[in-house]
């Protein structure tokens, strides 16, 4: 007798999910539109989208000081998207949650204020070759100043990081480990809790890139262990312009300002000036609240959907994407991390990344070619770059079966 499972994952609509994104109803070059650059930026919700034009036509407001009644529903609005944000990333303080414009803004204020205040030359920070460059180069600028080493961590050819090279890296110079959660270019899923295990031994501190991983699945950034979890609002149906920095409260209170100018003040004077606390001691100047409150209203809208069964789904996007990519000759995929994200990434002999995405695009269907702001990994992989597909909530098998309909195109006119 065959035993049912008690608990499946219920069907995922994303048909129905797909209706809640205006943008994604339109015909580009004469074909129903096929998104597959989620990983460069995710679309925007009907509700996200109605949250930043009501923001605009009924509360617009500068937050914080003003005492008339616009600015306090802006002030309001504000600090409710933060403890919405807070909520979301499993904070246990909506303060230790800064509002910056994304993840390359969030790790610049890491490497800046933390960097500067505390490497000193011998030092190293520990960045896998995996990385986007946005989790490379503030390191290096900060290396360039005070001396300490930015030290890539080796990966596979498979793509994933190689945790025997990390562990034989770690020693008492490694001050810091900065590793993404989800490789953009090309999805590997990065052992956290393990690279957390590893940093931990020589009191490392984990600053985990999380600009791909959170609108796949939820994360609790207690339970990931990580020091810092950044983010960025545009990939997950959020606007642009809007980013989160999360960070341990005796981390953020020990480090210095980034920028300075208003907001983040307590008091200016000649010759001195103090600071406020957090989380406003990292957010000088007019922050971009119409963009904080359209990321809370994405943060609402995923809270109404079953992320389980999204990425279950988004996982049988994948497995169906594998099985036809090996039915094209000369097809080959680039990376095969044991544990993958909804990002395709892939080179077809005899052709060009960028004239796949050309002809792709021809046929309504976007992706992502090139380098991926991972140069490094390119490198390390001995290639110029790669066609990618990424997949998000509202993809469904129909998109699936377009893509392989235009690769197979192209390989008839190119290869
Ligand atoms: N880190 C990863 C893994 C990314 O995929 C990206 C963007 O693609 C970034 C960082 C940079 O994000 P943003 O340009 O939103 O700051």
């Amino acid at each position: 007798m065959t035993v049912r499972p008690m608990h499946t994952v219920a069907a995922f609509d994303a048909e129905r999910v797909r209706r809640d994104f205006p943008i994604l109803a339109q015909q580009v070059n004469g074909h129903p539109l096929v998104y597959l650059d989620n990983a460069a930026t995710t679309q925007k919700p009907e509700c996200v989208i109605e949250a930043i034009a009501n923001y605009y036509r009924r509360d617009n407001a500068n937050v914080h000081r003003g005492v008339h009644t616009l600015s306090d529903r802006a002030t309001h609005s504000f600090e409710q998207a933060r403890h919405a944000l807070a909520g979301f990333l499993g904070s246990p303080r909506p303060e230790q949650v800064i509002w910056t414009s994304g993840t390359t803004a969030a790790i610049n204020l890491v490497a800046y204020s933390w960097g500067h205040s505390t490497l000193k030359p011998g030092d190293r920070v520990l960045v896998s070759w995996l990385e986007h460059h946005s989790n490379i180069v503030p390191w290096q600028l900060v290396a360039a100043a005070t001396g300490a080493e930015v030290v890539p961590i080796p990966v596979t050819d498979d793509g994933e990081i190689d945790l025997e090279a990390l562990a034989g890296l770690l020693d008492a110079r490694v001050k810091m480990v900065a590793v993404n959660h989800v490789s953009n270019a090309l999805g590997t899923v990065n052992p956290v809790a393990e690279i957390v295990r590893l940093a931990k031994s020589v009191d490392a501190l984990v600053l985990l890139d999380g600009a791909q991983s959170v609108a796949h699945w939820p994360v609790d950034v207690t339970s990931l262990g990580c020091d810092f979890f950044v983010m960025s609002g545009h990939k997950l149906f959020g606007p642009t312009g809007t980013g989160v920095l999360w960070g341990r409260e005796h981390l953020l209170e020990a480090m210095p300002p980034f920028l300075g100018g208003g907001e983040m003040i307590d008091r200016v004077g000649f010759p001195t000036t103090t600071f406020s606390g957090l989380p406003f001691k990292f957010e000088a100047g007019t922050p971009n609240i119409a963009g904080a409150i359209g990321l809370a209203a994405a943060v609402d809208y995923l809270g109404g959907i079953d992320r389980r069964a999204a990425a279950e789904h988004e996982a049988a996007l994948l497995a169906r994407t594998l099985e036809l990519a090996a039915e094209v000759d000369g097809l080959r995929r680039i990376g095969r991390p044991a544990h993958a994200a909804g990002i395709f990434s892939f080179l077809l002999e005899g052709t060009h990344p960028s004239d796949v995405g050309m002809l792709l695009d021809q046929q309504g269907i976007a992706v992502r070619t090139g380098h991926h702001c991972a140069q490094p990994l390119m490198d390390r992989l001995g290639i110029p770059g790669t066609v990618r597909a990424s997949y998000s909530i509202y993809n469904t098998q129909e998109d699936v079966t377009r893509l392989f309909e235009g690769i197979r195109k192209a390989k008839r006119l190119f290869a």
